[in-house]
């Protein structure tokens, strides 16, 4: 621990059950002196959740589901863990005085304690990236204004931000985003349309929750991303390029106007973009494995298919029309997710219930931006139900 942080910053982690959540925490395990957690937070996972907070001492844990109270509050017996459940809670959570909130909700779910937490001013780290998404003017608006800090925890926008010379902005020329393909990225369509969930969540190189796995198999991960760097860094539209990058070590890169490209590398590890936020803007330790580059020894790329994979185009294609269009996107596609992993649906019918998603919502004269959260919450519901009656016709 350096001079300057000699008092330990108090965390709230939201979502702490998830894979970002437990990496996070991974990360304050092996280094104690430096954080102190404060909170946690589940959907219903109460008895990691319960578990997590014994180990680490945590003053509040949350679980949004209400149902799951009573079993957080037995589970938490003989501790000093105050138990609440629920929205509410979950956005009083969100609301505590910590100096560090990781958003690692996943889904729009996690929109409005996010929301809260850059409300109050907070030193927010964004794994949510569906937040960015489905909220985005609403969302750094609300950001500005509280003068919050946002520190970006997706590894090609921590890698973004970490070779972004912010002083240097009017000399970027692109900001490249790299894919790795995900697991069917040399899948013909014939096999993408029998693909199942299992194999879906098999990302060859990192291993994640299963919302972002099957996203990465659709590339709808990086049309997301896309629209994510679109609101983080300020750039146009046309600046914003995806190269697909199967090794997943060149995590993003910036070009400037002097021809040079400034990459960050890395082994595909959470754990190094999740310190990196955690102890911005000094560095911590993290256990990643160390690159090798002599035993990768090639690092290929090729142009993203937006044949094969149309979530990607789709996901493009709403970051241009703008308006209500990311939001029903995004909305249209959780559902479309949680119904393959469900089983109801094929795989490549999560880009087909987004697209009918997408024109549908036009078609009802769903075209303005949101411009408050009621607003965002209110798009994000139609958009789910208009995906909701076509997942039943895909069925
Ligand atoms: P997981 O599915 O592993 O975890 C999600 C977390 O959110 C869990 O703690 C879960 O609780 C909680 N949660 C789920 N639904 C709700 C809800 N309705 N209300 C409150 N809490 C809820 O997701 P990941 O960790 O993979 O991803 C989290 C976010 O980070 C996503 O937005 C993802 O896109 C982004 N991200 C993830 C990366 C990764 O490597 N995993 C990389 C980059 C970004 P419970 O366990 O009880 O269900």
């Amino acid at each position: 621990m350096t001079p300057a942080q000699e008092t330990p910053r108090s965390i709230c982690v939201l979502g702490s059950t998830g894979s970002v959540g437990q990496s996070t925490l991974d990360l304050v395990a092996r280094d104690r002196q430096r954080f102190v957690v404060d909170t946690l937070t589940a959907n219903s996972n109460v008895e990691l959740l319960a578990s997590q907070a014994r180990e680490f001492g945590a003053r509040h844990a949350v679980v949004a589901d209400p149902a799951q109270y009573n079993a957080l509050k037995d589970a938490l017996a003989g501790t000093d863990t105050e138990a609440a459940a629920g929205p509410k809670a979950l956005n009083e959570a969100a609301d505590r005085d910590t100096d560090f909130v990781m958003a690692a909700i996943v889904g729009a779910a996690g929109l409005e304690p996010t929301l809260t937490a850059a409300r109050r001013g907070a030193c927010v780290a964004l794994a949510n990236k569906e937040c960015l998404v489905s909220a985005g003017t609403v969302f750094l608006d609300a950001v500005t204004k509280a003068g919050a800090t946002l520190l970006p925890v997706d590894s090609e926008h921590n890698a973004i931000f970490q070779v972004l010379e912010t002083h240097n902005r009017d000399q970027i020329e692109k900001i490249i985003l790299t894919a790795s393909g995900g697991p069917f990225r040399t899948w013909d369509m014939d096999a993408m349309r029998a693909a199942t969930p299992a194999q879906a969540v098999a990302h060859p190189n990192w291993d994640m929750g299963a919302k972002i796995s099957v996203d990465s198999a659709t590339m709808m991960n990086k049309g997301l991303e896309v629209i994510e760097a679109f609101y983080l860094f300020g750039v146009e539209i046309s600046q914003l390029d995806v190269i697909v990058h199967p090794q997943s070590v060149i995590h993003s890169m910036v070009a400037y106007s002097d021809g040079s490209v400034l990459a960050q590398l890395g082994s595909p590890d959470m754990r190094t973009p999740i310190a990196h936020t955690m102890a911005w803007p000094q560095r911590m330790a993290a256990p990643s494995p160390r690159l090798n580059l002599a035993e990768i020894a090639q690092l290929t790329f090729e142009a993203p298919d937006l044949e094969r994979f149309p979530a990607l185009r789709l996901a493009l294609a709403a970051l241009q029309t703008g308006g209500a269009a990311p939001t029903l996107l995004n909305a249209a596609n959780e559902v479309g997710v949680a119904a393959f992993l469900a089983g109801d649906i094929g795989f490549l019918d999560i880009a087909a219930i987004v697209e009918e998603t997408m024109s549908r919502g036009v078609a009802r004269g769903l075209a303005a931006a949101p411009a408050t959260l009621a607003e965002v919450l209110g798009l994000d519901r139609e958009g789910r139900s208009i995906a909701a009656e076509l997942v039943r016709t895909h069925r």
